[in-house]
């Protein structure tokens, strides 16, 4: 029988009625699929789709923590396993208080197609817990930590599952579960990514994500013979994908005019520059303080409860996170000029913007092909930790931007039709291909 994208949701849908990013995650990658698969009938029959969907395993747990008054507190855990079938599973850990269940299985299934574009042996996984960053302490984090580390030790491994960062986890929290893996554990493993320099971390990686977006759309530009040299770039996040992809702006000579959070923006019409990037730097990634802290420290105009997509540009990079991007926005975006949206954030943007950008025939990266990077350096650094050996800055960098320029041609192969790329059937159809056949040849497991 035929693939139908409406059966195939109902039923998706019917499973976990209120897990909405994770339907809508599923229903962009099944309407890219539908073609394929059904030009491909072993798909059907083995019913790859449908096992696809399904994880592997979730965990869920509690971690209990005493905060600085000596009260306890306690949050919930969650790690997603999602699909093996090309190498253990991989992917970060989000810290947000937004974090449910539904949204990591999103995660992990974009993750999932992700790391295939790579070409890298990863699985896809996510996880994450609602616990809120925001005005702990360093001792606070440290005991968060260890506390969640005390149950997911056991279900993580350096051939079964690494976990690296995302929203709300960067090398300090890093640090601090690797230090506990590593205690109860009692054996010095990269069992996870994004680690520090000193203990095992790859060059780049912090870098590797934003840099990555940079490259990715340098290609896409590339096809229409143009450059980053002068272009003026909106951005929304100043974590660490905002951070990084401003250096990679800057040095390509284009202008970033924007960092904002959940309660505005900054509005930097002349870019922002070098001595602007130092101070916000630390300003989330360390500090975890608002945005509005640059517009008041460089005196440049802040735009509370406003978005960034609203300024002429002509790149957007969303970098914050899912759904950032809504119709309306996208036609703000289109209407002021902008060409190309390349998402550093996962699914940042609605099915609405994406249907606009698309009908609008700009060129238009989806999260899972152009943030690549990080994961992609991720990998990397396993198989640096494996070796008991470190590569350079540049030949990381370098590798980097191999990966970025393979995952821009895999897009190109499958999603081109006349003279447009269509990014996102690319990436989806480039992503499923080397997965499902994997799933193919080891049987119905
Ligand atoms: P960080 O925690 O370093 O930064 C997150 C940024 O997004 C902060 O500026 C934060 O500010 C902002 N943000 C978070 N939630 C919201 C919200 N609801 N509305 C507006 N702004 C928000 O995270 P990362 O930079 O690591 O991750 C950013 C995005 O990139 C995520 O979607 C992540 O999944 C994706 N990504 C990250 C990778 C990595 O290597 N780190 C790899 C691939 C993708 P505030 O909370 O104050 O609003």
């Amino acid at each position: 029988m035929a693939l139908d994208l409406q059966d195939f949701m109902a039923k998706v849908i019917a499973k976990d009625p209120d897990q909405k990013e994770f339907h809508q995650a599923v229903e962009e990658v099944v309407a890219s699929l539908v073609p394929y698969v059904n030009a491909h009938p072993k798909y059907e029959k083995a019913k790859i789709l449908e096992r696809i969907v399904e994880p592997e395993r979730v965990i869920q747990f509690r971690i209990p923590w005493v905060d600085d008054k000596g009260e306890i507190q306690i949050n919930r855990g969650y790690r997603v396993q999602m699909n093996s079938a090309i190498g253990p599973y991989k992917g970060g850990m989000r810290f947000h208080p937004s974090v449910n269940l539904g949204i990591l299985k999103f995660l992990a299934f974009e993750q999932t197609f992700k790391n295939s574009l790579t070409t890298l042996p990863m699985g896809g996984g996510k996880g994450g817990t609602d616990f809120d960053g925001v005005g702990k302490s360093d001792n606070e984090v440290m005991r968060f930590c260890q506390s969640l580390i005390n149950e997911l030790y056991r279900h993580i491994g350096p051939n079964l599952d690494i976990p690296a960062g995302d929203i709300g986890v960067g090398a300090r929290e890093v640090g601090y579960m690797y230090g506990q893996y590593r205690k109860l554990a009692n054996e010095f493993t990269g069992v996870f990514t994004g680690k520090g320099r000193t203990y095992g971390g790859s060059l780049i990686r912090p870098e590797a994500t934003g840099y990555g977006v940079i490259y990715f759309a340098d290609a896409m530009l590339k096809t229409k013979g143009e450059s980053f040299e002068g272009k003026i770039v909106v951005n929304s996040g100043y974590g660490n994908v905002g951070t990084h992809l401003i250096h990679k702006v800057n040095e390509l000579g284009g202008k970033v005019v924007t960092i904002g959070d959940q309660y505005g923006y900054a509005y930097v019409p002349q870019g922002i520059n070098a001595e602007m990037l130092d101070f916000i730097e630390p300003l989330w990634a360390r500090d975890r303080r608002p945005a509005k802290d640059f517009a008041d420290e460089f005196q440049v105009e802040w735009r509370a409860g406003r978005r960034p997509w609203e300024v002429k540009c002509d790149i957007a990079c969303p970098t914050a996170t899912q759904n950032e991007i809504n119709g309306d926005d996208a036609k703000a975006l289109l209407n002021n000029g902008c060409w190309c949206v390349a998402e550093g954030s996962n699914m940042s943007s609605t099915k609405e913007a994406v249907d606009a950008f698309i009908e609008a025939k700009i060129l238009y990266a989806p999260g899972k092909a152009s943030n690549a990077g990080g994961v992609a350096v991720s990998g990397l650094e396993m198989s640096q930790n494996s070796m008991r050996y470190s590569w350079t800055s540049e030949e990381v960098d370098a590798k980097l931007k191999q990966i970025m320029a393979g995952i821009h041609e895999t897009c190109v192969e499958y999603g081109k039709v006349d003279d447009y790329v269509n990014y996102v059937n690319g990436a989806n159809i480039g992503g499923f291909v080397k997965v499902a056949e994997s799933m193919l040849a080891q049987g119905i497991i």
